[in-house]
């Protein structure tokens, strides 16, 4: 079978948050390449090369359904990656943070503490398990949760006798949270630390892989993750008994018995061997995916941090940032026009950019939710853009540095 396109299919422009509109191949407007240029994505997926070779080889071998030797081939991969001892493939990240709450144990009422700068499933899954959310500031430094806040968030809550279930840093953008300082202040009360990773999949904090020292991760294979199998997550620990607990909830919780004896209930959240395929022949291209983002990254600043109120998400001198998203603030004082302005100029030549996360203290859905400061997270929405950071020709980056110097001088 030929899959047809007509100028109806192209991607959606505007769906989804913060590099989540590109979900689907960047196709191009039949025969009118010549004339309108493609429009430039935030994170378009990227192919490695034997993807082709690995989804032919998969389907003649007749194993198609989330077990068997595929996944578990990509789990062992995954092992290695994330420097991780077990690791469980999902169908998605947002999976394998329901199955890690699950395994914590997180039961309604409990209280579950996350950064308010990031994407909404990092606390969805505990939102619809009953737990109540609290979200804390970021910090300066790296935009991830403020370990200082936390360690004295945390004190006054043993006083008075509230700790969370269960504290979730977030890796963002592809720069790695202070693991380090933040599982020290948990560990100072015994809460478990979960780490998403998601956007930050080969990134480095303090010289260790992102997520490494929790007690769980959460990576994502989402179409625009640096790294993408069409969908797809993992959560990893150093600790096979939880590993094993997430596998048997995200496979129905299936008992050894051969009418399928259920002590409790799952998910359907296996990992299908089609998808584990493509996943395997992309892994092999994250180093260089890294540097190419990096590089992009590095673009940007040599050609736009000469201009007047502009900036650049910071990187600490501990972190080596995968440089997911490249990030970039705008003072419009400074600058003369706001994120809004420069957002809108980009669009309007077709480039696609979004603001930084809203932090989810202020998302309706989240109303009457209690946080800890949130004005870091506020400043950083207000007046950060997220560019264009996927494999672009140098004329395509070039269009974009060029719409923001003509800004600049407007
Ligand atoms: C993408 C993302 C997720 C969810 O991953 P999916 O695979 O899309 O479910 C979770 N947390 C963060 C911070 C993300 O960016």
């Amino acid at each position: 079978m030929t899959l047809c396109l007509t100028p109806e299919d192209e991607p959606p422009a505007e769906a989804g948050g913060s590099g989540e509109a590109v979900n689907v191949l960047p196709f191009r407007r039949p025969g009118a390449g010549a004339v309108a240029r493609p429009r430039l994505h935030l994170s378009p997926p990227e192919l490695a090369g034997g993807e082709m070779e690995a989804l032919e080889e998969t389907l003649r071998s007749g194993w198609l359904a989330p077990a068997g030797p595929i996944p578990k081939a990509f789990e062992t991969a995954f092992e290695a990656v994330s420097g991780f001892g077990h690791a469980l493939a999902t169908s998605s990240g947002t999976a394998a943070l329901h199955l890690g709450y699950r395994v914590l144990d997180v039961a309604p009422g409990d209280e579950v503490w996350a950064p308010t700068l990031t994407f909404v499933a990092t606390v969805a899954p505990a939102a619809q398990m009953g737990a109540r959310i609290t979200f804390l500031d970021v910090s300066r430094e790296t935009w991830t949760l403020d370990p200082e806040l936390l360690r004295d968030a945390l004190a006054q809550a043993a006083r008075e006798g509230r700790l969370p279930r269960v504290v979730v840093p977030v890796d963002l953008y592809g720069q790695c949270a202070d693991l380090d300082a933040i599982v020290a202040a948990c560990d100072r009360w015994g809460v478990p630390v979960m780490s998403d990773s998601a956007e930050s999949l080969g990134a480095m904090g303090r010289g260790r892989a992102a997520g490494q020292g929790a007690r769980l991760a959460c990576f994502s294979f989402n179409g625009n993750k640096i790294v993408t199998a069409g969908g797809g997550g993992a959560l990893v620990s150093d600790d096979p008994g939880l590993i094993a607990s997430a596998r048997h909830l995200g496979m129905q919780a299936k008992e050894a018995a051969p009418h399928y004896q259920h002590e409790t209930t799952g998910y359907s959240y296996g990992f299908s061997s089609v998808l584990a395929a493509v996943g395997l022949v992309q892994l092999r291209a994250l180093q260089a995916r890294v540097a190419a983002r990096r590089a992009v990254f590095a673009r940007y600043v040599a050609a736009l941090a000469d201009l007047p109120g502009i900036s650049f998400m910071p990187e600490p001198a501990w972190g080596r940032s995968s440089r997911w998203l490249s990030v970039m603030l705008i003072d419009p004082e400074r600058f003369g026009a706001d994120r809004e302005m420069a957002r809108r100029a980009l669009d309007e030549a077709g480039i696609e950019s979004r603001p930084v996360w809203k932090p989810l203290h202020l998302q309706p859905a989240f109303r009457g939710a209690r946080s800890i400061g949130g004005g870091i997270a506020a400043g950083l929405f207000e007046r950060g853009l997220c560019l264009p950071s996927g494999a672009m020709a140098p004329g395509e980056q070039a269009r974009v540095i060029e719409v923001i110097r003509r800004l600049a001088r407007g």
